[in-house]
C-alpha cells in the first residue's frame, strides 16, 4: 500500500514539474520571436476539481519478546483539490497576448 501512495505522489510531482516547464516555454513570443518577452498579465482559476489522496501507514505492535503480534493499517483520506488556471501572457515588445491553461494542485494567489 505504501508503494502505491509513493507512485501516486511521483506522478503528481511530475505533473507539477511539466506544467511549470510549459509555463516557462511560453515566455517566448511567437509573434516577434523574442525570448523571455512574455509576462503574466492575468492568472485565474477557471475550473476546480475536488479529489482526494489516501495516505496509508502501517503500525506494528510488538510484544515483550519483540515479536510482532499484529499490524494495523491506518488510512487517512486527505483532500487534494486540483485547479485549472487560465494564464494570459503579454509580450513586452509587440503587445501580443496569448492565453494558455495549466493544472496545479496548489492554489495560487
Ligand atoms: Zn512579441
Amino acid at each position: 500500500m505504501g508503494a502505491v501512495a509513493f507512485i501516486v505522489f511521483v506522478i503528481i510531482d511530475l505533473f507539477i514539474i511539466s506544467s511549470l516547464v510549459k509555463k516557462g516555454a511560453e515566455k517566448k513570443c511567437h509573434k516577434c520571436g523574442r525570448r523571455r518577452a512574455k509576462y503574466e498579465l492575468k492568472t485565474e482559476v477557471i475550473e476546480e476539481e475536488s479529489t482526494t489522496v489516501t495516505k496509508t501507514s502501517e503500525n506494528e505492535v510488538k510484544s515483550l519478546n519483540d515479536k510482532p503480534v499484529k499490524t494495523t493499517i491506518n488510512e487517512v483520506v486527505k483532500p487534494a483539490p486540483k485547479y485549472k488556471y487560465e494564464v494570459q501572457m503579454k509580450c513586452r515588445y509587440c503587445g501580443d497576448i496569448t492565453t494558455s491553461t495549466f493544472v496545479s494542485s496548489k492554489k495560487l494567489h
